[in-house]
């Protein structure tokens, strides 16, 4: 079958424009996607790709324009089989995900989060060294730190 093209009609150059950059836009997703961080926290995992997306929405230029926004969102969505991205709201998916890594967070250290200052055995001479933890919300996701500092053999370790 031939397709012919009339490239003097109207929108013709528009939507040549609209294809190239939403192929552009693709590439930039799958390359996204290899290096993507892969979360423990479900939700998270879905921000992550929802920043992906906004990402190069943002570079293409894709996010101007709303419908074509969100028609790349939900082509995205397909794509990475995460329907979240589709059914909720944007701000939704962040406050899921703040909520998730808190509660993964508490699972993991205990109602006071494990946080502050607590004695643990240093693993190079077995006395008690002052073990500090904390936490930092960082670009929309927490990230924990430790600090162990053992004054019988001086060791001190920062760790996140
Ligand atoms: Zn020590």
């Amino acid at each position: 079958m031939i397709i012919s093209v009339d490239a003097n009609a109207p929108g013709y150059w528009e939507s040549v424009r609209k294809n190239a950059t939403q192929r552009r836009a693709f590439e930039a997703i799958k390359k996204g996607l290899k290096t993507i961080r892969i979360s423990q926290v479900y939700e998270q995992y879905v921000e992550d790709h929802l920043y992906l997306i906004q990402e190069v929405a943002r570079k293409e230029g894709l996010h101007k324009d709303l419908d074509q926004y969100k028609q790349f969102r939900c082509e995205c969505a397909d794509t990475m089989g995460l329907p979240e991205l589709t059914d909720c709201d944007e701000s939704d998916i962040h406050q899921f995900s703040l909520e998730a890594v808190l509660e993964a967070a508490e699972a993991l250290y205990g109602d006071e989060g494990g946080l502050g200052r607590s004695q643990e055995q240093c693993s190079c001479c077995g006395e008690l060294a002052t073990c500090h933890r904390w936490e930092k919300v960082e670009g929309g996701s927490i990230t924990f730190y430790t600090s162990i500092y053992c004054e019988h053999c001086g060791r001190d370790e920062f760790d996140s």
